[in-house]
Protein backbone atom coordinates (compact mmCIF):
# COMPACT_ATOMS: atom_id res chain seq x y z
CA UNK A 1 0.00 0.00 0.00
CA UNK A 2 1.80 3.44 -1.48
CA UNK A 3 0.76 6.62 0.96
CA UNK A 4 2.35 9.47 -1.31
CA UNK A 5 2.88 12.74 0.39
CA UNK A 6 2.71 15.81 -2.03
CA UNK A 7 2.69 19.84 -1.96
CA UNK A 8 4.87 22.73 -2.97
CA UNK A 9 8.14 23.69 -1.14
CA UNK A 10 7.52 24.46 2.45
CA UNK A 11 3.94 22.91 2.79
CA UNK A 12 5.51 20.98 5.39
CA UNK A 13 5.79 17.39 3.60
CA UNK A 14 8.54 15.80 5.93
CA UNK A 15 7.32 17.27 9.22
CA UNK A 16 4.24 16.65 8.66
CA UNK A 17 4.84 13.02 7.25
CA UNK A 18 6.95 12.15 10.79
CA UNK A 19 4.56 13.14 13.10
CA UNK A 20 1.67 11.49 11.29
CA UNK A 21 3.73 7.98 11.60
CA UNK A 22 4.24 8.35 14.95
CA UNK A 23 0.64 8.27 15.68
CA UNK A 24 -0.69 5.84 12.77
CA UNK A 25 2.38 3.22 13.04
CA UNK A 26 1.30 1.95 17.04
CA UNK A 27 -1.98 0.74 14.42
CA UNK A 28 -0.35 -0.66 11.86
CA UNK A 29 -1.18 -4.35 11.31
CA UNK A 30 1.83 -5.08 8.46
CA UNK A 31 5.56 -3.30 8.60
CA UNK A 32 5.85 0.05 7.15
CA UNK A 33 8.99 1.68 5.49
CA UNK A 34 9.51 5.40 5.23
CA UNK A 35 11.40 6.85 2.14
CA UNK A 36 11.51 10.21 0.04
CA UNK A 37 12.22 11.47 -3.24
CA UNK A 38 14.73 12.36 -5.54
CA UNK A 39 16.61 9.87 -3.13
CA UNK A 40 15.09 6.56 -1.31
CA UNK A 41 18.17 4.46 -2.39
CA UNK A 42 22.00 4.99 -2.89
CA UNK A 43 21.92 5.40 -6.65
CA UNK A 44 18.48 7.54 -6.42
CA UNK A 45 20.45 9.91 -3.44
CA UNK A 46 23.57 9.89 -5.77
CA UNK A 47 21.11 11.57 -9.12
CA UNK A 48 19.79 13.70 -6.31
CA UNK A 49 22.96 15.11 -5.76
CA UNK A 50 23.20 16.02 -9.04
CA UNK A 51 20.15 17.18 -9.68
CA UNK A 52 20.24 19.82 -6.70
CA UNK A 53 23.57 20.70 -7.24
CA UNK A 54 23.53 24.38 -7.51
CA UNK A 55 26.54 24.52 -9.82
CA UNK A 56 24.23 22.89 -12.34
CA UNK A 57 21.61 25.82 -12.54
CA UNK A 58 22.27 25.24 -16.28
CA UNK A 59 20.71 22.14 -16.83
CA UNK A 60 18.36 21.31 -19.50
CA UNK A 61 14.83 21.09 -18.36
CA UNK A 62 14.39 17.52 -20.01
CA UNK A 63 17.42 16.80 -19.08
CA UNK A 64 16.22 17.47 -15.35
CA UNK A 65 13.09 15.71 -15.95
CA UNK A 66 15.03 12.66 -16.75
CA UNK A 67 17.54 12.43 -13.58
CA UNK A 68 14.14 12.61 -11.51
CA UNK A 69 12.84 9.77 -13.28
CA UNK A 70 15.78 7.98 -13.48
CA UNK A 71 16.38 8.60 -9.67
CA UNK A 72 12.74 7.24 -9.61
CA UNK A 73 13.05 4.42 -11.59
CA UNK A 74 15.78 2.91 -9.39
CA UNK A 75 13.73 3.60 -6.04
CA UNK A 76 10.89 2.14 -7.43
CA UNK A 77 12.62 -1.19 -8.58
CA UNK A 78 14.71 -1.23 -5.96
CA UNK A 79 12.95 0.00 -2.67
CA UNK A 80 9.09 0.32 -3.68
CA UNK A 81 8.25 -2.90 -5.76
CA UNK A 82 9.83 -5.66 -3.21
CA UNK A 83 8.52 -3.55 -0.13
CA UNK A 84 4.85 -3.58 -1.47
CA UNK A 85 5.09 -7.74 -3.09
CA UNK A 86 6.35 -8.01 0.97
CA UNK A 87 2.78 -6.78 1.77
CA UNK A 88 4.74 -3.71 3.82
CA UNK A 89 3.07 0.20 3.53
CA UNK A 90 5.14 2.80 2.09
CA UNK A 91 4.97 6.43 3.22
CA UNK A 92 7.42 8.54 0.59
CA UNK A 93 7.70 12.03 0.66
CA UNK A 94 7.08 12.78 -2.89
CA UNK A 95 6.70 10.80 -6.21
CA UNK A 96 5.42 11.42 -9.46
CA UNK A 97 3.19 14.06 -8.96
CA UNK A 98 5.92 16.25 -7.92
CA UNK A 99 7.13 15.99 -11.60
CA UNK A 100 4.28 16.17 -12.79
CA UNK A 101 4.32 19.52 -11.12
CA UNK A 102 7.94 20.73 -11.39
CA UNK A 103 8.41 20.09 -14.86
CA UNK A 104 5.17 19.25 -16.49
CA UNK A 105 3.92 22.53 -15.19
CA UNK A 106 6.76 24.37 -13.98
CA UNK A 107 9.41 23.62 -16.60
CA UNK A 108 6.57 23.62 -18.69
CA UNK A 109 7.08 20.33 -20.66
CA UNK A 110 4.12 19.37 -20.19
CA UNK A 111 2.08 17.02 -18.11
CA UNK A 112 1.23 14.22 -20.10
CA UNK A 113 5.08 14.25 -21.48
CA UNK A 114 6.32 13.98 -18.16
CA UNK A 115 3.89 11.04 -17.49
CA UNK A 116 4.75 9.04 -20.31
CA UNK A 117 8.54 9.05 -18.67
CA UNK A 118 7.21 8.65 -15.28
CA UNK A 119 4.98 6.04 -16.43
CA UNK A 120 7.97 4.06 -18.48
CA UNK A 121 10.42 4.73 -15.30
CA UNK A 122 7.75 3.22 -12.58
CA UNK A 123 5.54 0.71 -14.38
CA UNK A 124 2.77 2.69 -13.90
CA UNK A 125 3.31 2.32 -10.18
CA UNK A 126 0.16 4.76 -8.80
CA UNK A 127 0.26 5.52 -5.31
CA UNK A 128 -3.16 3.84 -3.19
CA UNK A 129 -3.42 7.19 -1.66
CA UNK A 130 -1.91 10.82 -1.86
CA UNK A 131 -2.07 13.95 0.70
CA UNK A 132 -1.48 16.86 -1.26
CA UNK A 133 -0.93 19.27 1.45
CA UNK A 134 -2.02 22.15 -0.29
CA UNK A 135 -0.57 25.71 0.99
CA UNK A 136 -0.22 29.33 -1.16
CA UNK A 137 3.36 29.18 -3.32
CA UNK A 138 4.08 31.99 -1.11
CA UNK A 139 3.35 31.44 1.94
CA UNK A 140 5.59 28.16 1.71
CA UNK A 141 8.19 30.00 0.27
CA UNK A 142 8.11 32.49 3.34
CA UNK A 143 8.21 29.14 5.65
CA UNK A 144 11.33 28.54 4.23
CA UNK A 145 12.83 31.87 4.31
CA UNK A 146 12.22 31.28 7.91
CA UNK A 147 12.51 27.85 9.07
CA UNK A 148 15.82 27.02 6.40
CA UNK A 149 17.05 30.30 5.45
CA UNK A 150 20.22 28.05 3.86
CA UNK A 151 17.69 26.79 0.66
CA UNK A 152 16.18 29.99 0.49
CA UNK A 153 18.78 31.02 -2.13
CA UNK A 154 18.50 28.08 -4.32
CA UNK A 155 14.37 28.07 -3.80
CA UNK A 156 14.50 32.53 -4.50
CA UNK A 157 16.42 31.75 -7.81
CA UNK A 158 13.51 29.79 -9.01
CA UNK A 159 11.54 32.84 -8.55
CA UNK A 160 7.82 33.22 -7.25
CA UNK A 161 6.65 32.90 -11.45
CA UNK A 162 7.87 29.39 -11.16
CA UNK A 163 6.85 28.46 -7.83
CA UNK A 164 3.13 29.22 -8.80
CA UNK A 165 3.28 27.32 -11.94
CA UNK A 166 4.39 24.21 -9.70
CA UNK A 167 1.20 25.01 -7.60
CA UNK A 168 -1.25 25.31 -10.94
CA UNK A 169 0.34 21.90 -11.81
CA UNK A 170 -0.51 20.07 -8.30
CA UNK A 171 -3.87 21.24 -8.99
CA UNK A 172 -4.19 20.07 -12.42
CA UNK A 173 -3.05 16.98 -10.93
CA UNK A 174 -5.58 16.88 -8.45
CA UNK A 175 -8.21 17.13 -11.18
CA UNK A 176 -6.90 14.26 -12.58
CA UNK A 177 -6.82 11.64 -9.81
CA UNK A 178 -9.94 12.70 -7.81
CA UNK A 179 -9.88 10.14 -6.24
CA UNK A 180 -6.34 9.18 -5.23
CA UNK A 181 -5.76 12.61 -3.93
CA UNK A 182 -7.22 14.10 -0.86
CA UNK A 183 -6.75 17.68 -0.36
CA UNK A 184 -5.61 18.92 3.01
CA UNK A 185 -5.45 22.78 3.89
CA UNK A 186 -1.57 22.91 4.97
CA UNK A 187 -1.55 26.53 5.90
CA UNK A 188 -3.44 25.34 9.24
CA UNK A 189 -1.26 24.76 12.33
CA UNK A 190 0.96 21.71 12.11
CA UNK A 191 -1.35 19.92 14.50
CA UNK A 192 -4.26 20.30 12.52
CA UNK A 193 -2.86 19.24 9.34
CA UNK A 194 -1.82 16.10 11.19
CA UNK A 195 -4.94 15.43 12.92
CA UNK A 196 -6.39 15.47 9.35
CA UNK A 197 -3.53 12.97 7.55
CA UNK A 198 -3.95 11.01 10.46
CA UNK A 199 -8.11 10.72 9.88
CA UNK A 200 -7.91 10.07 6.44
CA UNK A 201 -4.78 7.67 6.27
CA UNK A 202 -7.02 5.58 8.83
CA UNK A 203 -10.11 5.43 6.47
CA UNK A 204 -8.15 3.96 3.77
CA UNK A 205 -5.74 1.58 5.36
CA UNK A 206 -6.43 -1.83 4.07
CA UNK A 207 -7.53 -4.54 6.71
O1 LIG B 1 11.11 17.80 -0.97
P1 LIG B 1 12.55 18.23 -0.99
O2 LIG B 1 12.79 19.54 -0.30
O3 LIG B 1 13.49 17.15 -0.53
O4 LIG B 1 12.89 18.44 -2.54
C1 LIG B 1 14.10 19.01 -2.91
C2 LIG B 1 13.89 20.08 -3.95
O5 LIG B 1 13.73 19.51 -5.24
C3 LIG B 1 12.67 20.92 -3.70
O6 LIG B 1 13.06 22.16 -3.21
C4 LIG B 1 12.00 21.07 -5.04
O7 LIG B 1 12.00 22.42 -5.42
C5 LIG B 1 12.83 20.26 -5.99
N1 LIG B 1 12.03 19.33 -6.78
C6 LIG B 1 11.82 19.57 -8.14
N2 LIG B 1 11.14 18.64 -8.89
C7 LIG B 1 10.67 17.50 -8.34
C8 LIG B 1 10.87 17.25 -6.97
C9 LIG B 1 11.57 18.18 -6.20
O8 LIG B 1 12.24 20.59 -8.65
N3 LIG B 1 10.05 16.61 -9.12
MG1 LIG C 1 10.75 18.20 2.82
Amino acid sequence: YLITFEGPDGAGKTTVLHEVIKQVAPELKQPYIITREPGGSKISENIRQIILDPTNQEMDAKTEALLYAASRSQHVSEIMRPALHEGKIIFSDRFVDSSLAYQGMGRNLGIKEVKAINDFATGHLEPDLTLFLDIDPAQGLARIKKLRPDQEDRLEQEKLEFHKKVYQGYKEVERMYPDRIKNIDASASLAEVVAQSVKIIKKQLPE
